[in-house]
């Protein structure tokens, strides 16, 4: 396929926006080459600017679940559009959204709504902070929960694929209050509550991760959290902005039965708009302003456009709960078939997958934390990301990124993939 259009936007982008991008994963730093700049996409594809249909594996990461210009959901935002895009005060749609989303998801009372995945994180923290009146915060290597300053140590996805993941500009004062624990080692967990007795106030974590690629918890890992996080009298936030709404109408916390003090959302409940979320129980999140001291805020928060996306995709996968398990069908599909071909060519490697998340490193070891994820092939991982490309098909630029599958991907496209993986294998 040919790129040639997109090659000449991104000279032109790069000349005004620092790397061409506005956000670092959209560059193909780490595989090499130039962005495609898309000019529209509709259910599972993407249409670029050189003409080219691509098939898309990365839904925008995450929030496409039901596949691009889903329709209720496009109407909903043009119809909202006619009356007006910002108010700056309360409007009935964010109580019809934030009434769904509780129903939807299990131990939550109430819920916030924000602008971004990482503004719902660092809420999040601000209030376990002001709720345990404790300072220090838990998170594990290679996990990412935005880009708010106490998030960027060790932090996954771009920050690890471009070699920051300690971001200069974040001061040692920030730093010193993250604790960093090994994702699947209780014992690394513990260790750290043994050394700061008291000082705690929460364990944040992905419940399954996803910008290390997709990692999955091990048997009795999330119960572990849960466990130590009584025992010494700290929060479990659940980082679900990619989970949340994707694995399960209820997130992680329905998949694992597991009950997390905070959750975090993003991607899906914002329906492809600027949107994020925490919620948690009254007790917890009665602590914040205007009810409680904790401070937090938004201009734009709550906004209309962006709360009828978000309401008119919770209600779809609200009324269509069998959404969640014909995407795991297709991931399952698409993981079976890509892993025959790869053994087939005698190619090592190891696909995780849970739900509609799926990523595959070119290593020998099992994936189970950041460690072994960086282990992947980086050179394989370009072959396989640019043959891919050149067939059409669209993946995350990064072996620390999982995939999202998105529900309009019929199974001729999957096949499609299967047979490109074939195709291109041989090279690898
Ligand atoms: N948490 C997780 C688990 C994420 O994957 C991301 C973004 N990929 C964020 C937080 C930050 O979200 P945003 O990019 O919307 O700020």
């Amino acid at each position: 396929m040919i790129y040639q259009r997109s090659s000449a936007l991104f000279a032109e982008a790069e000349k005004y926006i620092p790397g061409g991008v506005n956000s670092p994963v959209r560059a193909f730093k780490s595989v090499g080459g130039t962005p495609v700049f898309i000019e529209r996409a509709k259910g599972a594809y993407l249409y670029d600017a050189d003409g080219n249909r691509l098939i898309d594996y990365i839904a925008s990461w995450g929030p496409m679940i039901l596949g691009h210009a889903h329709e209720p959901v496009i109407r909903a935002v043009t119809e909202k559009a006619e009356k007006g895009t910002s108010f700056g005060m309360p409007t009935e749609t964010e109580t019809e959204i934030a009434r769904l989303a509780v129903s939807m998801v299990p131990n939550i009372d109430k819920i916030r709504f924000v602008n971004s995945g990482t503004e719902a994180c660092m809420s999040a923290v601000r209030l376990a902070r002001g709720y345990t009146d404790r300072e220090k915060i838990i998170k594990f290597s290679g996990c990412y929960h935005g880009h708010s300053d106490a998030f960027l140590i060790q932090a996954g996805s771009g920050a690890v694929t471009f070699g920051s993941p300690n971001s200069p500009g974040v001061t040692q004062g920030t730093a010193k209050d993250t604790l960093l624990a090994t994702y699947n080692d209780l014992e690394s967990v513990k260790a750290l509550f043994e050394a700061n007795k008291n000082e705690i106030a929460a364990i944040i974590i992905e419940p399954v991760a996803g910008n290390m690629g997709c990692i999955l918890p091990a048997e009795g890992f999330l119960q572990g959290l849960r466990s130590l996080c009584d025992q010494y009298g700290a929060l479990l936030i659940f980082d679900e902005v990619m989970t949340g709404f994707r694995l399960a109408r209820g997130g992680a916390q329905e998949v694992f039965d597991i009950k997390a003090d905070i959750v975090t959302f993003g991607k899906v409940i914002g329906g492809g708009l600027p949107v994020g979320a925490f919620a948690s129980r009254n007790e917890i999140m009665n602590h914040l302003a205007p009810l409680g001291p904790v401070y937090q805020a938004g201009t734009l928060s709550g906004n209309p456009l962006a709360m009828s996306a978000g309401l008119a995709m919770l209600s779809e996968l609200n009324n269509s709960p069998e959404i969640f398990k014909s995407l795991e069908e297709k991931t399952e599909y698409l993981h079976k078939g890509i892993a025959r071909v790869l053994t087939k060519h005698g190619i090592t490697h190891r696909i995780n997958r849970m739900g509609s998340m799926i990523s595959i490193h070119f290593t020998d070891k099992e994936v189970k934390d950041f460690t072994s994820s960086a282990t992947g092939n980086n050179d394989s991982f370009k072959k396989f990301f640019h043959g891919m490309l050149n067939e059409g098909i669209h993946l995350p630029p990064s072996a620390f990124e999982s995939w999202f599958l998105n529900d309009a991907l019929s199974y001729e496209d999957l096949d499609f993939t299967i047979n490109a993986v074939d195709k291109i294998a041989m090279s690898l």
